[in-house]
């Protein structure tokens, strides 16, 4: 309990309370785009859903804090059963109209209390479970530097075919783990899209994963070492501005780094996005001529750059900007985007209930009549792409999974 006290600046549910409107459950305003909010509480609908979604997990926290249910391995099985995708803050803070102000709504910050208790969790020793205890031992172990437990080494094979990679610079490619271990032709796309824009950029082979997911899972004590490193690394190479393709590595560099060593980094930190619209606006990507029907392309936001990082007109950007594209909005975009249900830790140690989350997305995207279904994330990808092998032949017929990378990649 001593611990749980001392966060209790974080969880602060005497002075901001939930008022238990349930809008974080079963509100739905079709007005701004919101059907439903919490993907974990849908997906879990046979199993006592109301502890799956923000107010029950309130309740829980206030019997906690109470001291009427104590911290448990079985509490955090259920703790982990969330994406953290933050829907509940957005809708929470969204509930009041506008003659009815409930200002405690805008008290919670759902993610932050989320997080603390996976703290208190780890802390206790109660978390991480099993999986995500597999994770971070191979993110901390010096032959790997990466939660897949592969060798260190194999993360940067995919440079020999790039000798115009430098060592140095002062845009710098941070390439992360996913991407370079699980969707390897996606960085070839990155090369050749950069490489037709006459972009260089420059590289190390001795980055280490970002820590994300010890961050997501509340075992940041075990990062201190991987975030120095890190920052001195490229610090060291004179990079002025860092960029990755991966979302949850773009939201670990920009404001969890900062934000755990209280202090701003040496050098701006970007997402691709952010690079191919600087290249799009100088006419720099040579597009191939397109002719004949447009193709529809819907753009699922990542939780880990949308509602985390507020990045959603980019993304948006880069698609209008592609030859031979109508951009169309799926039912829930932006801030009310349906999450992929990878985040937070679901994926590795849930992945059943990852994957029916990501079925609705599919479905979701099929609906909204896109043919192409894109993003900029690895986990989602992933994880919409399992899903996406598990649904039947007319979904398949209707929308293909794509990485906005190799959708640019493919159109020049
Ligand atoms: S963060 Fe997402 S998954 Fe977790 S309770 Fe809120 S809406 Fe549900
Ligand atoms: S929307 Fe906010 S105040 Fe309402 S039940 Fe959910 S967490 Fe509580």
């Amino acid at each position: 309990m001593e611990i749980i006290h001392d966060r209790r600046k974080v969880y602060d549910i005497d002075r901001k309370p939930c008022l238990g409107c349930g809008d974080c459950g079963y509100a739905i305003r079709p007005v701004v785009g919101r059907y439903l909010t919490c993907p974990v509480k849908e997906a879990m609908e046979d199993e006592g859903f109301e502890l799956y979604f923000s107010r029950g997990r309130m309740n829980v926290l206030k019997s906690i804090l109470e001291g009427q249910i104590p911290l448990s391995r079985e509490l955090a099985e259920w703790v982990y059963q969330c994406s953290v995708c933050g829907n509940c803050t957005e809708v929470c803070h969204m509930s009041q109209n506008e003659y009815i102000t409930l200002p405690t709504c805008n008290w919670i910050d759902h993610v932050k209390v989320w997080d603390a208790l996976r703290k208190d969790l780890v802390e206790a020793g109660f978390a991480p479970l099993e999986r995500h205890s597999d994770l971070v031992e191979y993110m901390n172990d010096d032959k790997m530097r990466n939660p897949y437990g592969e060798d260190i080494d194999e993360k940067f094979d995919w440079i020999k075919e790039f000798p115009e990679i430098k060592e140095k610079g002062e845009l710098m490619f941070f390439g992360g783990c996913s991407i370079p271990l699980r969707q390897v032709e996606t960085l070839k796309n990155m090369m050749k899209i950069l490489k037709a824009a006459g972009k260089e950029i420059a590289m190390t082979k001795d980055e280490w994963c970002c820590g994300s997911i010890a961050i997501r899972i509340g075992d940041e004590k075990s990062l201190t070492e991987t975030i120095k490193h890190n920052i001195e690394e490229f610090k060291e190479r004179g990079a002025k501005t860092l960029f990755t393709a991966c979302a949850g590595c773009y939201r670990t560099w920009k404001k969890d780094y900062p934000e755990l060593l209280g202090e701003k980094l040496p050098f701006e930190v970007k997402h691709i996005t952010e690079i191919i619209i600087e290249l799009l606006n100088n006419n720099q990507i040579p597009f191939k001529k397109e002719e004949g029907e447009k193709v529809k392309v819907t753009y699922h936001d990542p939780c880990h750059l949308g509602r985390h990082m507020n990045l959603y007109d980019i993304p948006r950007e880069v698609i209008t900007n592609i030859p031979g594209i109508e951009l169309i909005e799926m039912k829930r975009n932006r801030n009310n985007a349906w999450c992929c249900g990878a985040g937070g830790g679901v994926k590795s140690q849930f992945p059943e209930l990852a994957v029916k989350i990501s079925k609705e997305r599919i479905r979701e995207a099929v609906d909204s009549s896109a043919q192409i279904l894109t993003t900029s994330c690895p986990f989602c990808i992933n994880n919409l792409n399992n899903a996406y092998e598990e649904m039947d032949t007319m979904v398949k017929e209707k929308i293909k999974v794509v990485d906005i990378i190799d959708f640019i990649a493919s159109k020049i």
